[in-house]
Parts: structure tokens; C-alpha cells; sequence
């Protein structure tokens, strides 16, 4: 995708660092981990005393030579950087790198144990009905999170199998082209009574919504990592993604959820998920079993405590 950085966009993202460094007194810590690009160029204004580590939580690896040559010599001055996978790497930089992928924690409110009843009497009291099964996408309003993909999908399952549709997201506030999709998919859903579309932020509601979808979507046509699919799994839901960005490490073609390419692939496979209860039961089963060794805090711990060392001064 293009990206055109004007020097007055440059300047701004530059102010704001400048006055998020002059509010935030980052010199005597052991580490600063700094996330993603947005505070990265904080860094200039500290004289680096410990370990700065830069998280990334995207694929850097095809960046916009502009970009990455503004932000190269800011990144330069880091101790190493961190990726989610070998791929997602940027290219060319000084700096030692290293990889991790990120996780979810059980005992959140959005992931943490609730009973089917508790289950049941949340979904009432947002209006939600269970009357039919319903498939479940949770998301940003963004286009590469593909939700007209999922609508697609949604209506060849229901000729099958009646069932709903819930898109619960919200619009990221660093995301201009956010309400734009929103609107699009309201526009899609407009009429179908079937189609769901939620915005309420509420970490509760989604572990509920992940808890009794017959079905989680997560059909990305680009991808960060996708945590949602985690989340899902760690439910004992099935998953039903595309091959992109962090989905394959967690959806395991067969075993944990299927990968696939389109809606056709995506509605056979729901339908094959919610036809069979003990299918269902197996997948999740599986699921949350490749989480639990695989995408938990505690791992992601384990991991820091192993690799932050290597970056602090002696
Ligand atoms: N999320 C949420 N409510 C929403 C939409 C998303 O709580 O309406 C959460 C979702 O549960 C997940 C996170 O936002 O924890 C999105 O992370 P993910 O890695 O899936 O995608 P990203 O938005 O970082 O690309």
C-alpha cells in the first residue's frame, strides 16, 4: 500500500514523541520496551542508560523506502529488536533481532473461565439471541480484516444451516480509514436481521461471544499476528482462518481449525464444524491445548526473562 509521509507529517509524529518524552521520565529503568513505530522516536531524547528494545508487532519486511529511511537512524539507536515471526524482520538495520510471538492472558476479563451460565445470562442482557448458532468475527473495522469476506461466508452457510452473524468491532483512533468501513459494512448488513453489528467495547462480552460462537472467523487478508485467534481457541472454539500473517502458527489445518482461501472454503468448513458436535469438541479440545503450551503470558514471560538480558549493559 502506498504511504506519503509529508514533511509536516513527519514534524507532528516528531512533536509528539518530543512531548510524550518531556511527560514520561524513561532514565532509570533496567529495560524500556518500546511498541511498534508510533512512541519509537522517543528515544532521542533520553540518553540511553539501559536496554531499549523495540517490539514489533507488524511485518516490516516490504516497508515504503520513505518511511524506513525516516525512521532508521531513531531505530539504530535501539539495543535489538523484537518480531513476531523470522519474515516480519526489517531489513538493513545495526541492531540485533530477535524472535517471540505475542500472547494472551487467561486470566483477563476477556479470557478468564465463565460458566455456561454466566455465559447464557451476559449474551441475554446485551440482547444477543441463541436461538439459532451464530458465527462470530471480532475485529477492527478494517479492510484487511475482511469483514465483507465474512458476510460472504455468512450467507452460503446460512442456506445450509440457519444461523447469525455477529461482527463485533470498533474503530482503531489512530485509523482514518476506519468509519469508512464501517459504514460499508453496515451498508452490507442493512436489512439482514440475521447480521449482527456490535461496537461496544467490553472484554466480558467477547469472552462470551468467543465462548458460544459455533464457529470464529478469521479470514484476514493481511495480518498482523491475529490474537483474536487465540482468544478463540483458548475457548475450546473451533477457528476458521486464512493463511496470513500469524493465523497459521494457530490455526492448525484440521487439528485446531482450518485454513482457507475463500468464502466457499470458509462456508464448507463451518459447515463441516456444525454439523458434528464431536468434531467441534475435538478441534477445541486441540485448540486450547496448542494455546495453552504455545500462546500464554506465562510463555511470553519466560521468553523475555530469557532473551531481555542479552541487551542489558553488564
Ligand atoms: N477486540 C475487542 N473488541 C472488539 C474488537 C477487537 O476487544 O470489538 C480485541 C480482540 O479481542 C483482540 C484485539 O482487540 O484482543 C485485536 O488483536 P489482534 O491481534 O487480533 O488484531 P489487531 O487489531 O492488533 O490487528
Amino acid at each position: 500500500e502506498d504511504v506519503f509521509l509529508t514533511p509536516t507529517d513527519k514534524q507532528v509524529y516528531l512533536d509528539y514523541n518530543l512531548r510524550n518524552a518531556i511527560i514520561n521520565h524513561l532514565s532509570d529503568h533496567d529495560i524500556v520496551i518500546c511498541h511498534d513505530p508510533q512512541p519509537l522516536a522517543m528515544i532521542k531524547h533520553y540518553q540511553k542508560k539501559c536496554a531499549w528494545v523495540w517490539r514489533c508487532h507488524m511485518d516490516v519486511s516490504h516497508p515504503d523506502p520513505d518511511v524506513t529511511s525516516f525512521l532508521k537512524p531513531m531505530l539504530n539507536r535501539y539495543s535489538a529488536a523484537i518480531y513476531h515471526k523470522p519474515e516480519y524482520r526489517l531489513k538493513g538495520l545495526k541492531i540485533p533481532s530477535t524472535v517471540m510471538p505475542p500472547s494472551i492472558d487467561p486470566l483477563s476479563q476477556k479470557n478468564t473461565e465463565m460458566s455456561d451460565r454466566q455465559c447464557a445470562s451476559l449474551l441475554k442482557k446485551h440482547g444477543i439471541p441463541t436461538d439459532k448458532p451464530f458465527l462470530l468475527h471480532v475485529a477492527r473495522f478494517d479492510k484487511w480484516k475482511d469483514q465483507m469476506g465474512s458476510i460472504a461466508t455468512y450467507k452460503k452457510v446460512n442456506e445450509k444451516i440457519p444461523c447469525r452473524l455477529i461482527l463485533i468491532g470498533g474503530m482503531a483512533n489512530d485509523d482514518p480509514a476506519g468509519a469508512e468501513m464501517y459504514a460499508n459494512i453496515m451498508g452490507a448488513a442493512q436489512g439482514n436481521p440475521n447480521i449482527l453489528v456490535l461496537t461496544e467495547k467490553n472484554d466480558f462480552l467477547v469472552n462470551a461471544l468467543q465462548r458460544h460462537a459455533a464457529v470464529v472467523l478469521q479470514k484476514s487478508l493481511r495480518e498482523g499476528f491475529g490474537l483474536t485467534v487465540s482468544e478463540a481457541l483458548w475457548k475450546e472454539t473451533p477457528v476458521v482462518g486464512s493463511h496470513v500473517g500469524g493465523i497459521p502458527l494457530q490455526v492448525i489445518n484440521g487439528k485446531t481449525g482450518y485454513l482457507v482461501r475463500n468464502p466457499e472454503e470458509a462456508a464448507k468448513s463451518c459447515i463441516k464444524i456444525m454439523k458434528s458436535k464431536a468434531l467441534r469438541r475435538k478441534l477445541g479440545k486441540a485448540g486450547k491445548e496448542h494455546v495453552r503450551k504455545n500462546f500464554l503470558i506465562t510463555r511470553e514471560l519466560e521468553d523475555y526473562m530469557r532473551i531481555l538480558p542479552k541487551y542489558c549493559p553488564k
